[in-house]
């Protein structure tokens, strides 16, 4: 069983906290999803896919046409039915008419880059949508029949208090959605966002603050029923995202597209991040990728980096004992059933944790 991810690269216009690689050049699309096409038919083969993911970018920038195609390319090639078929979309994308027909070509879950829902912030954030749309969406795909939705959010803006972090979070939980994905406001080397911080005209948030806002949600998930599965991520029971977890649980997946990344359980691969010189190469047999096959080191460095992520942690072997014992009695880590999991406190310093245990 394999996950599948593609990227579509795709933006309107960006954001000013992004680092992803997109392009605002939406002319290329055709271009491109015939390259991704031909990739498919020479990279994917005939096996079990068990989730497809479409991310970005803005995947639902691309025609329905266009992710049909694609879509019937995947399930040309495997032999079950995926079970998991998400679409990443921008709130001002989804349309009743464009919801009704994502869902009869096989979507059957909706990632809805919400952000907030206080429009001062969106356009602080420099998104395109505002937040009566972001309500609109989740409103309308539920009209629509999807009842896999997640939507994202982003905390910790600079100037954000605990007040309104607070009316963000009743807002998600009024949406009546599965899933929420959370994320803190990063400072990305060379974004505007961090060129208005370098520049003094804004102001990052305490860490205290932000450690404070983090508790907060996952409170107030928790009591409202959702799993805190990974650190980011919550779900009701039954909805976790089952295609990212196959990243975070060392399942084999395959990234098509420019950027996108693969991994076999030994190879990693990365295809070039340049929508132009992606087209070109794919369609003309150039290799368009690099690769490297991992050492016992790294795959051990990265089991423990993605698993303390989630609420299963890792299995606590003897090794793993002698020097996570300091941060067991600190608090910072406990021991479960044989695994080795975050505490919330721990959650707070999470990359100084896994610095110590690498
Ligand atoms: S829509 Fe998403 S990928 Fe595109 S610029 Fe904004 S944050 Fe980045």
């Amino acid at each position: 069983m394999i996950g599948v991810y593609v990227h579509i690269p795709f933006c309107k216009r960006r954001c000013k906290y992004c680092d992803f690689f997109s392009t605002t050049q939406l002319g290329r699309r055709e271009a491109y999803v015939q390259a991704l096409l031909q990739e498919i038919d020479e990279r994917v083969p005939a096996t079990d896919i068990a989730t497809i993911y479409l991310g970005g970018g803005t995947p639902s920038l691309l025609e329905t046409e266009q992710i049909a195609q694609l879509l019937q390319a995947l399930l040309n090639k495997t032999t079950t039915e995926p079970t998991e078929i998400t679409l990443e979309a921008n709130p001002g994308d989804l349309t009743p008419d464009k919801l009704q027909a994502l869902r009869q070509i096989g979507i059957n879950r909706l990632s809805i880059g919400v952000q907030s829902f206080d429009d001062e912030q969106l356009r602080f954030l420099g998104r395109r949508h505002n937040a009566e749309q972001a309500r609109q969406a989740v409103r309308d795909a539920q009209a629509a029949g999807f009842d896999n939705i997640s939507i994202d959010l982003i905390y910790a803006l600079p100037g954000e208090t605990m007040t309104t972090w607070h009316r963000d979070i009743d807002e998600a939980l009024n949406r009546n959605v599965q899933h929420i994905s959370c994320y803190c406001l990063s400072y990305e080397p060379g974004t505007p966002l961090t060129k208005l911080l370098e520049s003094g005209q804004v102001t990052q948030t305490d860490e205290e603050i932000e450690n404070a806002m983090f508790d907060e949600l996952c409170s107030q998930l928790q009591e409202h029923g959702f799993e805190h599965y990974e650190v980011s991520n919550f779900a009701l029971p039954c909805f976790r995202a089952r295609h990212n977890s196959s990243y975070w649980n060392d399942t084999p997946y395959i990234g098509l597209g420019a950027g996108a990344h693969s991994y076999d359980g030994q190879v990693r691969r990365w295809n070039i991040a340049n929508l132009a010189a992606y087209v070109k190469r794919v369609l003309s047999h150039s290799t368009y990728w690099e690769e490297e096959v991992l050492t016992d080191e790294q795959k051990t460095i990265e089991h423990i980096m993605l698993g303390l992520r989630t609420r299963d942690g890792i299995a606590l072997t003897a090794e793993l004992r002698a020097k996570a014992q300091h941060l067991i009695a600190d608090g910072l880590l406990r021991e479960e059933n044989g695994q080795l999991i975050a505490t919330p406190s721990g959650l707070h310093i999470l990359n100084r944790i896994i610095e110590q245990l690498i």
